[in-house]
């Protein structure tokens, strides 16, 4: 089978009822609520047909296209970490008996997921958790068996979002691996079919099984071009020369107090960013006390309880809470895990709701003329840790 084959709608129907077939639970981008959302798909028809998305900071907004395009938008607020590291976990429970307790275990789950849609600077953010979760001391085994099963489907994007800045985060916008199949989508005078590049063995087989051609070299061509000028297109930079060394520099800048009189500590940043990967533990009774359960939950470095330790909040203020996921996204990752922590898929300036950006305000942050001439912020604790 040649590299680059060719697949119509139907297809990609086909395709979708195969996986299925296989055991695969198909997730893909769908529309709920006025946005495009990643869910269970069970057919094309679960697609978001003639959508796309209009993006600015804190802005988001659904329009019809002329056309019908299956895959016409950018990102929406899901990325595809609320499949493989969920949003809530029960991790065991606990039964009374008698004057003891019974621990019981939780049954890891094994599902099998299929990724349709995933663009190239999602592929990126699921390589960083992979670090988080499986290349530092501890691994984490709910998150393994979900990675070890996933099948993903990556779709080049044919337009960026006005938030989007991948091309400086140099995680987009072309899939270049990382995925088992990557579709290009292309829709002219000739009809509406993808081109669809083969990444992987497993991928291979699969397209053995759907009715295909071989690709020409033109639309070999054609699909470079549009993931090409989505590329070219792409207004938003961000500058990332000696950036970590930068924000090192300037912990005490007076942009982090301009910031902060802007930022609601909302949390919506690290709830929608693909690579946050912060979770607390809540435990919980029933009304008898006879039963207990504890449940792991997505948390943010914005929430209240987040630094917690005995004597209080390490970071209280939100200029340190503020500081802290920008300094670790963009800085102490690196340290930390060898990469940047932030693909630029741009969906925390979106969904800020008083629309901060990071492209904008990391700028001033490093700006050398005004940097380290802020009062430290009063009332934090004394160890206080950036
Ligand atoms: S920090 Fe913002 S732009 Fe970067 S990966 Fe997270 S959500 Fe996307
Ligand atoms: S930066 Fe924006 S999204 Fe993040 S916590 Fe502050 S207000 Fe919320």
């Amino acid at each position: 089978m040649a590299e680059e084959i060719i697949i119509d709608r139907e297809g990609l129907d086909q395709l979708i009822h195969v996986l299925r077939e296989m055991g695969f639970q198909v997730a893909g981008p769908t529309v709920r609520d006025e946005a495009i959302v990643y869910e269970s798909i069970r057919s094309i028809n679960d697609l978001p047909e003639g959508w796309t998305d209009e993006q600015k900071g804190g802005y988001y907004r659904l329009k019809k296209r002329s056309d019908k395009a299956l895959f016409g938008y950018v990102v929406g607020p899901h990325s595809w970490k609320k499949f493989l590291h969920p949003p809530e976990r029960r991790l065991w429970q606990a039964k009374q008996d008698g004057n003891d307790f019974e621990i019981i275990p939780e049954e890891l789950a094994t599902p099998k997921f299929a990724f349709l849609g995933v663009r190239s600077c999602e592929l990126h953010a699921i390589a960083i958790q992979d670090k988080v979760f499986l290349d530092d001391t501890y691994v984490n085994t709910d998150y393994k068996i979900r990675r070890e099963n996933a099948f993903f489907i990556a779709v080049q994007c044919g337009q960026s979002a006005g938030t989007c800045f991948c091309v400086s985060m140099k995680t987009g916008p072309k899939a270049e691996s990382g995925f088992d199949l990557a579709m290009t989508e292309i829709l002219n005078d000739d009809g509406h079919y993808f081109v669809v590049e083969v990444g992987s063995e497993q991928g291979r087989k699969l397209m053995e099984k759907i009715p295909h051609r071989q690709a020409h070299s033109k639309e070999v061509e054609q699909a470079n071009h549009i993931v090409n000028e989505t590329g070219i297109q792409m207004e938003r930079v961000l500058d990332t020369t000696d950036l970590k060394e930068l924000l090192y520099k300037n912990l005490e800048h007076p942009q982090w107090d301009d910031i902060a009189n802007r930022c609601l500590s909302c949390a919506n940043c690290t709830m929608v960013c693909p690579t946050c990967f912060c979770s607390t533990v809540e435990d919980v009774t029933d009304i008898t006390g006879e039963h207990a359960e504890r449940w792991q939950k997505w948390d943010s470095c914005f929430t209240m309880d987040f630094s917690h330790l005995h004597g209080g909040e390490v970071r209280s203020s939100t200029k340190s809470k503020y500081r802290q996921w920008l300094t670790h996204k963009l800085a102490s990752w690196q340290d930390q895990f060898g990469s940047s922590g932030c693909v630029g898929c741009g969906r925390c300036i979106t969904w800020c709701p008083v629309a901060i950006d990071l492209t904008e305000e990391i700028p001033k942050i490093c700006d050398s003329t005004t940097q380290n001439t802020s009062t430290p912020v009063k009332n934090e604790a004394p160890n206080e840790i950036p």
